[in-house]
């Protein structure tokens, strides 16, 4: 997502670089520049003037021209501004005081909806919650069902009409999960409701209906970021019939323009609470207004990258396997070593996601989408095909070893060959970057 318009502005600001000083002609031409960036990614027009016109202010009256190095200048504005129109500060779910907190789900069908129910399902037992999922959607014949899919997936419970009870009445099933989850202690309940394929009158009735029927804490208005500037008229058309708190933002992995995603706040003046960025369940994360900011300037997502580190990432193991690469005893650190520390990355989500969110790997768009997770799994297999005696101690692998691993794994002995020379090296170079950094046990010998 916002690919387009994070090349036009690196673009941009690559045309500034070496100046010293910046005239108003600059400024103007700048400004001209980033509203033609912003119109393309297709962010309303309303919200490209008024950027666009703070930033020119606050380029006059910052002294950017004056200043010792004027491009960061601008592009430290650009990023505040477009904190600004994200939204600002970070808003998630308020709990209600006397439990259950009520989420309702509302939003056009198709925007992803069910889908979230189970991501944000999931999120909430992260965060140490009891969620009960609601399934209010009783239009479609076939949403109640999806639900529980989602639902066994995140391993949440599911509440729902008893199948072969004709069609249940929504606004019932809603009133009666809020006293199951009294019942039964889940403290967060999420109604998942019916959508609608265009705005329409009496599903929009509905919505409004179990909304007055539940009281729901957060109603959060769920938009597909695809559709791009009907996004901003659906939010419209919802927030006057059902009324909402949040914004959730799905399916950005598909839309490279990003315009609903910068427009929607500022248009609406509601937050954007979450965001979705793919099918699975832990494509999902709580929306941060300055991290979507400096990733369309490129700065990358480190913020984002050092948390999940810290959920992912077991410390002690990982503590333990760096004190051993470090030891400087040789070869403690061993495949075994490898696989588990490679395990807890991938826990991070795909290869070319956790790539794509360190800073300057824009350039390098391409070859990051082509990151082979294949391979990985290849070198899963084979370490997987080895004894622990083997992982431990790689030296041990003789021909007839190295014939049955591969066969084991399903691969050629080349490839094993290939995982052993390029662990043996790689341990080697971090050895000895240990040793220069001061590792314990004076590192490498003759270093
Ligand atoms: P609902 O009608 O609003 O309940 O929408 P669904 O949850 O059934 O989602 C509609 C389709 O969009 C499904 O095929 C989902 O797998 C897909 N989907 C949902 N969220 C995302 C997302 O963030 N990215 C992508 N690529 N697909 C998504």
């Amino acid at each position: 997502m916002f690919d387009t318009l994070s090349d036009r502005l690196a673009a941009t600001f690559k045309g500034l670089r070496g100046k010293g000083r910046l005239t108003d002609a600059d400024i103007d031409a700048t400004a001209r520049e980033i509203r033609i960036a912003l119109l393309e990614a297709d962010v309303n027009l309303a919200v490209v003037k008024e950027f666009v016109a703070n930033l020119k202010d606050r380029c006059r009256s910052e002294e950017v021209s004056g200043a010792l190095n004027p491009t960061q200048q601008i592009i430290k504005i650009v990023n505040e501004e477009l904190v600004n129109i994200l939204g600002g500060e970070d808003r998630t779910i308020r709990y209600a005081k006397t439990p259950p907190t009520v989420i309702m789900l509302a939003g056009l069908q198709g925007a992803g909806k069910t889908t979230l129910a189970g991501k944000l399902a999931m999120w909430l037992k992260s965060e140490g919650h009891s969620p009960l999922l609601v399934a209010a959607d009783l239009q479609r014949p076939n949403a109640v069902n999806q639900l529980q899919i989602v639902g066994q997936r995140a391993g949440a419970h599911v509440f729902a009409p008893e199948p072969g009870n004709g069609i249940g009445d929504p606004i019932a099933v809603a009133r009666a999960s809020i006293l199951e989850a009294q019942r039964k202690l889940y403290d967060v309940v999420i109604v998942d409701t019916a959508g609608r394929l265009g705005i329409d009158e009496t599903l929009m009735q509905q919505a409004a209906d179990i909304k007055a029927a539940v009281t729901p804490d957060e109603t959060l208005f769920v938009v597909d970021a695809m559709i791009g500037q009907d996004a901003v008229n659906t939010a419209l058309a919802f927030e006057e019939g059902v009324g909402f708190d949040g914004v959730v933002l799905t399916k950005l992995d598909g839309d490279a323009r990003g315009g609903a995603a910068l427009s929607i706040a500022r248009v609406i003046g509601k937050p954007i609470m979450f965001a979705s960025n793919g099918e699975g369940l832990k494509d999902f994360d709580v929306f941060h207004p300055d991290r979507m900011a400096s990733r369309i300037l490129d700065m990358g997502d480190m913020l984002t990258l050092i948390e999940q580190a810290e959920k992912h990432f077991d410390q002690e193991q990982s503590r333990k396997a760096a004190e051993k690469l470090m030891s400087g005893k040789g070869n403690e650190f061993g495949l075994g070593d490898f696989l588990s520390q490679m395990q807890q990355l991938r826990k991070m989500g795909p290869m070319s996601k956790i790539f794509g969110m360190l800073p300057g790997m824009g350039q390098m768009k391409d070859q990051i989408a082509n990151i082979d997770e294949k391979e990985i799994d290849r070198i899963e297999a084979i370490i997987y095909s080895m004894t622990p005696a083997e992982r431990d101690d790689v030296a041990i692998l003789n021909g007839s070893r190295r014939a049955r691993i591969a066969k084991g794994a399903g691969v050629e002995v080349s490839d094993v060959n290939n995982l052993v020379n390029r662990f043996v090296e790689a341990r080697k170079m971090m050895q000895s970057m240990a040793g220069m950094m001061g590792g314990k046990g004076g590192g490498m010998p003759g270093m």
